[in-house]
């Protein structure tokens, strides 16, 4: 009953009336809900989620995968020999059609649903105020009448009134503008439409800076993202490069099958003086032998298993696309923080010019009772924080970043552990840390004062100082010799791998806070700097190695300082023996020439001190050189670059919610590692999507050539095959071990070739031909040969009659059953041939792909059924074989996988003999 009256109220409400009146109406506070109510309403209100519309799509999938264009080519043979009067061929072909579009259908359904599982491996989250305490719940779980709490990099996941703060917010996802626009709880605005309340803000939108609270008032479809129908419309999914390049070349192929077969039409009638009827057939048979309709679907496939698989590592990869240019990165820009290392920091050392204090020695730490300048360094580090420790925490976890969390234990160390409350007591304002200022400040009342506390890189808060803090308490001028002294120590820390901050505090005599950020951080007293640990990830080493192995760059792009970042890179062993180390400033004087020089000629660089706008230049500059560019980034600022490299990755764990929607992949362990394995995983699924490509090409030759031989033999040579059996072969066999191909394990050396060049096609014309003239030939000889063997066996000779009632009649349809059984058998050989690029088979293990032994099985099986079950032998005009025939054909596969093993072999020694042939990348990459 309250939950109905709740549902009619929120549908009555007025977004724009008072606060207070808005609070009422919600039934809710400035403190937020309780757990029990917003469970209460959960229930009557449902989650907070966009329902999507047209739940029962699939019949128009499935209608789609009859009419797509490859399709319409197979319809119209079907027309062609139902107009000729062939009604089994006709429909047979219809057949063809009818297995192709299940399975195709099938696939893609599984590839959808692969994808749309990744929304569980991005839960949205949400900061609230339940019981009075700020907790992060998942965002379908909000309600009306939560309170929000929004910060910079904050997806805001219900629409809501802002009760205290200011925002500023990229309504972009609503609007389609890409300013930002300033909301405040000030600004109240009423009679103006919603989307332009300043007061207001919406689901869907981020909060790119500010930060503020929020009563959610509408949540699921009630809200203004919920209402804009086309967008709760399922996303149409984009099609890859790849699979648009598939499509041309099969579209090409089928068009040449189309040509020829429809030009042969005229030439076999009039030239080869064929029967109209044995014309069209043989017109079918070349078009459906060459339309290449099963390609697709197996690539969408793959491509989703390969996103399925990733998920399973750790990258949660956005777009299907994404999996092939992974394959082709050649260089990676990544952060330090979190990326390279583990992102659990803890201070090691404090400096003040009482000297250095290991905070791990105990007695180091006890003496800091009597020193005035380690005191107030605690002092600063607790106040100038936001971080939450466990004991401050109801669930006993540690909130906050890292770095104020390790500074926060410090403090505590150090004798000055402060409540969270204690601190929001004393707190008058807050000027947030900027990652291109490099600090943060809060202005709090302390000791009956008002005091600007600081904290940032040095090089960007000693500037700001003019007096540094002594021993006992009493400051001094920073001298240009002081402050030399400070660099060298700054310097001396940083060059143990530790992240120096320094610390720094000035009392002010003005009755009101500053207004301004440059009003309060300036004429600062320098307290002393805090140099933290934060121990490089052990398996980053290793995956560094790989990288180097695989001719793929590393390009550390840090905000952190130069010399910390070589000691962390050099222990990953980034850059070595030459490692360049360029700073922020030297980075923005720089012409953009001397960049392009300066990334072309050192294979391994650290960009120090980088602001976002600069990673934006870097990424831009490495893509001008036609590099493909993994980027790491987790700031609001970082989005920019983050669209704008081929792969922007964001950080599951420590990252925004903005860097996570510009990112192309989400690590949910923020780990460098990760992008190594991703990489190596789009190289495998490209590798293999090539591998079935390769194999399906290779059947056009057998396919067509009894075709070709039948008219070329100007009747001399009945049709080698019947259209029947080809149709049947194209149903039943191609597409099983396609699908196998596609999850075939890497091949040894995957990582340690060049990356692929940027602009190399996935169907390349060698790859075309070796698959016709070389694998398809020798599977059409040797089937050929099998069908002539029996025929000659059984006494024909060319010319003589073979048709029904004649004495060869029999041998004629063994010889078929030969030819038909000789292409299966090619097939199995071209499938194991395909499993390899250039590595040998048994490096990889002739049994390792469980799937394509099923599939040949099931092709065998097939097969036999075919040839001596007496219904088919009636339909495909097959006959039994006797076991003498078909130990003739056994060899067949060994022949044509050991024929390729032999190519690879040979292959593979012309490498090892002759100097690698490099291609353009190459040279740059591997110096
Ligand atoms: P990376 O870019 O590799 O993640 P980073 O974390 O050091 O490295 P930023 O987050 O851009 O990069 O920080 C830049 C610098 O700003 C840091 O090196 C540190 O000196 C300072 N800094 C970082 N966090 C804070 C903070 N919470 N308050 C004040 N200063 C900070």
């Amino acid at each position: 009953m309250q939950g109905e009256q709740s549902v009619q109220a929120a549908a009555a409400l007025d977004p724009e009336e008072r606060v207070e009146l808005l609070l009422r109406d919600l039934r809710s506070t400035r403190t937020g809900l309780t757990a029990r109510e917003a469970a209460r309403r959960l229930v009557h209100y449902g989650p907070n989620m966009l329902r999507r519309r047209g739940g029962r799509r699939w019949p128009g999938e499935l209608a789609r995968q009859f009419t797509h264009p490859l399709a319409l080519l197979l319809w119209a043979a079907a027309l062609l020999a139902w107009w000729a009067g062939i009604i089994a061929v006709a429909l047979a072909v219809v057949v063809v059609i009818v297995v192709n579009a299940a399975f195709a259908f099938v696939q893609e359904m599984q590839a959808e649903r692969a994808v749309e599982a990744l929304a569980a491996y991005l839960p949205e989250r949400a900061k609230v105020l339940r019981d009075g305490q700020e907790l992060v719940v998942d965002a379908v779980d909000l309600v009306p009448g939560d309170v929000l709490v929004v910060e910079e990099g904050d997806r805001i996941s219900a629409d809501a009134r802002l009760i205290t703060g200011g925002v500023e917010v990229d309504l972009s996802a609503l609007t389609g503008e890409s300013m930002p626009a300033y909301r405040s709880a000030e600004l109240t605005d009423v009679h103006v439409p919603l989307l332009q309340a300043r007061d207001l803000v919406f689901s869907g939108t981020v909060c790119t800076e500010g930060e503020g609270r929020a009563l959610v008032f509408a949540t699921g479809m009630h809200t203004e993202l919920g209402r804009i129908a086309a967008l709760s419309e399922r996303v149409e999914r984009e099609v890859s490069p790849l699979e648009s390049q598939v499509r041309r070349v099969a579209w090409l192929i089928a068009l040449i099958a189309m040509v020829t077969g429809l030009a042969f039409l005229p030439i076999a009638v009039y030239g080869a003086k064929l029967p109209f009827h044995d014309a069209v057939v043989f017109a079918v048979g070349l078009l459906v032998g060459n339309v290449p309709e099963g390609l697709l679907p197996v690539i969408t496939l793959a491509l989703a298993l390969g996103v399925r698989e990733l998920v399973r590592r750790g990258a949660v990869v956005k777009r299907l696309s994404a999996v092939e240019t992974l394959g082709s990165a050649d260089v990676i820009c990544t952060d330090k923080t979190g990326t390279l290392t583990e992102n659990r920091m803890h201070v090691a050392i404090v400096w003040t010019t009482a000297g250095l204090h290991h905070l791990a020695d105990a007695d180091s730490a006890a003496g800091s009772a009597d020193n005035a300048a380690l005191a107030a360094l605690a002092a600063v580090m607790a106040r100038c924080n936001n971080a939450r420790s466990p004991t401050d925490n109801p669930d006993g976890t540690a909130t906050g970043d890292p770095t104020e969390l390790a500074l926060l234990e410090a403090a505590g160390r150090l004798g000055h552990a402060m409540s969270p409350a204690d601190r929001e007591r004393g707190r008058l304002r807050q000027f947030h840390f900027d990652p291109v200022l490099k600090l943060m400040s809060t202005v709090d009342e302390r000791d009956h004062g008002m005091w600007t506390h600081t904290k940032g890189a040095p090089e960007a808060v000693i500037p700001l100082c003019s007096r540094i803090q002594q021993g006992d308490a009493s400051t001094l001028p920073l001298t240009e010799d002081a402050r030399r002294q400070v660099g060298e120590q700054v310097d001396a820390l940083a060059r143990q791998g530790l992240r120096v901050l320094a610390i720094a505090q000035r009392r002010m005599d003005a009755a009101t806070p500053p207004a301004s950020r440059a009003e309060a951080e300036q004429d600062l007293t320098l307290i002393g700097l805090a140099a933290m640990a934060d121990p490089p990830r052990p398996e980053v080493a290793e995956a560094v190695a790989h990288c180097h192995h695989a001719g793929i760059r590393v390009i550390v792009v840090t905000g952190d300082h130069a010399l910390t970042a070589a000691a962390i890179a050099r222990q990953a062993g980034i850059g070595s023996p030459h490692l360049r180390v360029v700073n922020g400033d030297e980075l923005d004087r720089m012409p953009e020439d001397e960049l392009d020089r300066l990334l072309r000629h050192h294979r391994e660089l650290i960009f120090a001190r980088c602001s976002p706008e600069a990673k934006l230049r870097i990424a831009d500059a490495l893509r001008a050189e036609g590099h493909v560019i993994a980027m790491t980034g987790d700031g609001v600022n970082d989005a920019p670059a983050l669209r704008r490299a081929d792969i922007g990755v964001a950080m599951g764990r420590s990252g925004t919610d903005v860097a996570r929607e510009a990112a192309t992949m989400v690590l949910t362990d923020d780990n460098f590692a990760t992008i190594v394995t991703a990489v190596e995983a789009g190289r495998r699924i490209y590798d293999n999507i090539r591998k079935f490509i390769y194999y399906i090409f290779a059947h056009t030759t057998p396919e067509v050539t009894p075709f070709l031989v039948f008219a070329l033999g100007g009747g001399a040579i009945p049709l080698p095959l019947t259209v029947m059996q080809l149709l049947a072969f194209d149903v039943g066999t191609e597409t099983l071990p396609a699908l196998a191909l596609g999850r075939e394990r890497a091949e040894p050396g995957l990582m340690d070739r060049p990356p692929r060049p940027r602009s190399e096609g996935v169907i390349r014309g060698s790859m075309l031909l070796r698959a016709w003239l070389f694998l398809g030939v020798i599977c059409a000889v040797l089937q050929m040969a099998g069908f002539f063997t029996v025929l000659v066996h059984a006494g024909w000779h060319p010319g003589d009659p073979t048709g029904p009632g004649t004495p060869l009649h029999h041998a004629y349809q063994q010889a078929t059953t030969m030819t038909f059984l000789g292409m299966i058998a090619g097939q199995i050989g071209t499938a194991f041939a395909a499993r390899t690029d250039h590595a040998s088979l048994r490096s990889i293990g002739v049994f390792t792909n469980p799937l394509l032994l099923w599939g040949i099985g099931f092709e065998l099986a097939l097969a036999a059924l075919f040839i001596y079950a007496p219904p088919f032998q009636h339909l495909l005009g097959t006959a039994a074989l006797t076991p003498a025939m078909v130990a003739l054909v056994v060899p067949f596969p060994f022949v044509v996988w050991g024929a390729d093993e032999l190519r690879r072999w040979l292959l593979r020694l012309r490498r090892a003999r002759g100097p690698a042939k490099a291609n353009p990348g190459e040279a740059v990459v591997r110096r």
